[in-house]
């Protein structure tokens, strides 16, 4: 890690550069694919195509980084520098091919890799939620099998789709098959809404995971989240994905299938905020479909927040 307050990459000052100018790059770092003294690589993964309801994901990278141009340094809640601490740099976007979800999980999954095993960190800007499967082959090829941290409304953990195995709603039953993750040592949280029995958070269950649905997490503190949390993972390094439909519509109608009665987005930035002193190997947001946007940009404003925190769990990690 660059020491703090020598980053090589960092956002222009914006009393200088108007944030408004220049190529929309996330937070207005640099975009550079020299990983050289990286400690946190963004990376757009500009794939919908295993959505089974309102496609448009693959625009997500696209208006998360538009809509990221806000982002400031100073993180006050964990009173942390996120630019200042962290060398930040936007990657572009992975190779991906429309028609063609194994060849494109596999460019997405290379990509990753490459990242990790330069030292960074991935942060991943979806795209739908099957994307979270390369990531994990990415991720694992260098370190291991690792903890997740799932915030969704949804487990993905469905075994297929109109005989799909490769799809956004079974991304970690197939991590668990191939032996990406620990579920043992994760957990799932936000899960609501109908499903096709009774048997499908079960099924979750079974795979090892440990699944605090919506109405539970309603009742807890984010102190209270974040205990549970810490006691799963422990002290490994984890991944944390973040589907957007985890917030209620309400807050991020823009998402592939919204599930009504969720956390408010003040309410899901405190339970990851709560997860401060953590140390995460990849990120992601995903399932961001802009054409479902309202004008004001709110899931893309939302999703960029949520990245934001993510950086800021990565500083200060990075400061410790
Ligand atoms: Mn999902
Ligand atoms: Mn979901």
């Amino acid at each position: 890690m660059t020491a703090p307050g020598t980053p090589r990459s960092h956002q222009p000052d914006a009393s200088q550069v108007p944030r408004y100018s220049g190529i929309r790059t996330f937070a207005r770092c640099p975009h550079s694919r020299e990983l050289g003294g990286i400690d946190v690589a963004v990376i757009g993964v500009p794939f919908d195509t295993t959505t089974s309801f309102r496609p448009g994901a693959r625009f997500g990278p696209e208006a998360i980084r538009s809509a990221s141009v806000l982002l400031r340094d100073y993180h006050p809640p964990l009173d942390v520098a996120v630019f200042s601490t962290l060398s930040v740099v936007d990657w572009g976007d992975t190779p991906i091919i429309p028609t063609n979800t194994q060849r494109s999980l596999d460019l997405i999954a290379e990509s990753v890799r490459d990242v990790v095993r330069a030292g960074a960190i991935s942060l991943c800007l979806g795209g739908d939620h099957s994307i979270a499967l390369a990531e994990l082959r990415g991720l694992a090829a260098i370190n291991g099998p690792l903890p997740l941290v799932l915030l969704d409304s949804h487990a993905d953990t469905w075994d297929s789709y109109y005989g799909e195995r490769y799809f956004h709603g079974t991304p970690f039953r197939r991590a668990v098959e191939e032996g990406l993750l620990l579920p043992e040592r994760s957990v799932m949280a936000g899960m609501r809404g109908p499903l096709y029995s009774a048997q499908d958070l079960a099924d979750a269950r079974a795979l090892g995971f440990e699944v605090i649905t919506g109405e539970e997490l309603r009742e807890m503190t984010p102190e209270s989240f974040a205990f549970k949390v810490q006691g799963r993972v422990g002290d490994l390094p984890a991944y944390l994905s973040f589907d957007i439909d985890f917030v209620d519509p309400a807050f991020a109608p823009a998402t592939g299938t919204p599930e009504p009665g969720g956390p408010t987005s003040a309410e899901a930035l405190a339970l990851l905020r709560s997860l401060s002193g953590m140390q995460f190997m990849g990120f992601d947001v995903v399932e961001v479909s802009p054409p479902y946007d309202n004008p004001g940009q709110t899931t893309a404003l939302l999703a960029s927040a949520v990245a934001y925190e993510c950086l800021a769990l990565a500083a200060v990690a990075a400061r410790r």
